[in-house]
């Protein structure tokens, strides 16, 4: 998973992260920019190394790998570079899955963050490019993390997994990250004074909050993936949207690549 930020890959897709490394396949979390701008009072190198602390600590909770890139927050641009360093990184990891966010959206670095993965999305097999790396034989699957924007399109839910079995560890992962969800996050949307003080206080105030609450859509998906009986159990839930780019998986391939997947 590619987000841009030290954060976003938790969202958006820690539950499923904490299955797939509990059924022991490998999961990592790649943050484009180094969070170094997001914060009210810290910035700069300091910000950026207690962000990569946090980042790491995130992915020692999941049962992951996780890397964060040096390029500033906040000023991310979709330029040659960093697509060649996106190609390397999903080459080495000879990813099946990559998973990123979609190019509309209200944050710069998310959009252009999603433009240089969608841009390695077919040079990844192109041997030429980046030959420093070997390219991928076989195309991975590309998928969107969900959104709520509405233009051009909407997020269309084509994948949904049911994380609620999880829903504790991916709080737990989040909860490694103090100075976004406790600090910077609060204090940019206005609600600094809801945040308690004390640790464990905070993680269930973190539970309570908005993520992975059941929508229509989200249900409709998971009565396709899992069948309306099992799904009907399920509290949270991650979606994804399949990239037109890449490997156009089958719903049976869909079902290898995503084994929690069952009726
Ligand atoms: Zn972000």
């Amino acid at each position: 998973m590619i987000g841009a930020h030290p954060d976003d890959c938790d969202i958006k897709g820690g539950g499923t992260a904490a299955l797939f490394a509990e059924m022991g396949h490998q999961v990592k979390f790649i943050s484009v920019t180094n969070g170094d701008a997001g914060h009210m009072e810290q910035g700069g190198g300091i910000l950026a190394k207690r962000r990569t602390a946090e980042a790491k600590e995130a992915g020692r909770r999941l049962g992951i790998e996780y890397e964060v890139l040096d390029h500033h927050d906040g000023e991310l641009l979709a330029t040659l570079p960093i697509r060649l360093e996106i190609i390397r990184k999903i080459r080495d990891w000879n990813a099946d899955v990559v998973i990123s966010h979609r190019p509309n959206d209200y944050h710069p670095d998310h959009r252009y963050t999603a433009i240089l993965v969608q841009d390695a999305a077919y040079m990844v097999g192109v041997p030429n490019i980046a030959p420093d790396t070997k390219s991928l034989e076989k195309n991975p699957v590309f998928l969107y993390f969900q959104d709520n924007f509405q233009k051009p399109y909407p997020f269309r839910a084509d994948i949904a997994v049911d994380v609620t079995a999880v829903f504790d560890k991916k709080i737990y992962a989040m909860d490694a990250h103090e100075s976004q969800f406790y600090e910077w996050l609060p204090w940019i949307g206005r609600y600094q004074e809801e945040v308690p003080k004390g640790k464990e206080e905070r993680l269930v105030w973190l539970k309570s909050k908005r993520f992975g609450q059941v929508t229509d859509a989200a249900k409709a998906s998971l009565d396709k993936w899992y069948g309306s009986q099992k799904s009907s159990q399920a509290k949270q839930v991650e979606l994804f949207e399949i990239c037109e780019y890449g490997t156009q998986p089958s719903d049976e391939g869909i079902r290898r690549l995503f084994p929690m997947l069952k009726k």
